[in-house]
């Protein structure tokens, strides 16, 4: 069977066409690097995404703190995880690259503050 994938690791989006047999990846084209068909075999064994979101601060400039993952996870598990993210809230003084919250759902990926956030004085 034929599928078709949106590389999304680097911006240039890649368009792949892969031959999938049995779950098992025969050939592919649309690539422009390597990444693409390590991209393609992860999307068939093991989807992983990251999160982008923003948190609540209390006492901030502004009233919400923008943050990441620090690895993507699970595709399955993007629910779960936007809940466990949306259950937290700031205070403020925030600064960029404080881990809020460590090994989300267990995983090897933390959610880290990407954008600082001073008090609102
Ligand atoms: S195949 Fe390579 S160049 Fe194309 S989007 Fe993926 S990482 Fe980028």
């Amino acid at each position: 069977m034929t599928r078709e994938f949106t590389c999304i690791i680097c911006p240039n989006g890649c368009e792949i066409e892969a031959q999938i047999q049995d779950g098992v990846l025969v050939s592919m084209t649309g690539h422009t690097c390597p990444k693409g068909e390590a991209y393609v075999k992860q999307e068939l064994t093991d989807p992983r995404r990251n999160i982008a979101t923003s948190i609540l601060v209390k006492g901030g400039e502004l009233p919400l703190a923008s943050v990441r993952l620090t690895n993507p996870i699970p595709k399955d598990q993007i629910f779960a995880a936007m809940e466990a993210i949306k259950a937290l809230s700031l205070t403020a003084p925030v600064q960029a690259g404080t881990i809020v919250l460590e090994k989300i759902l267990g995983y090897d990926s933390d959610v880290i503050v990407t954008k600082s956030v001073d008090l609102n004085v």
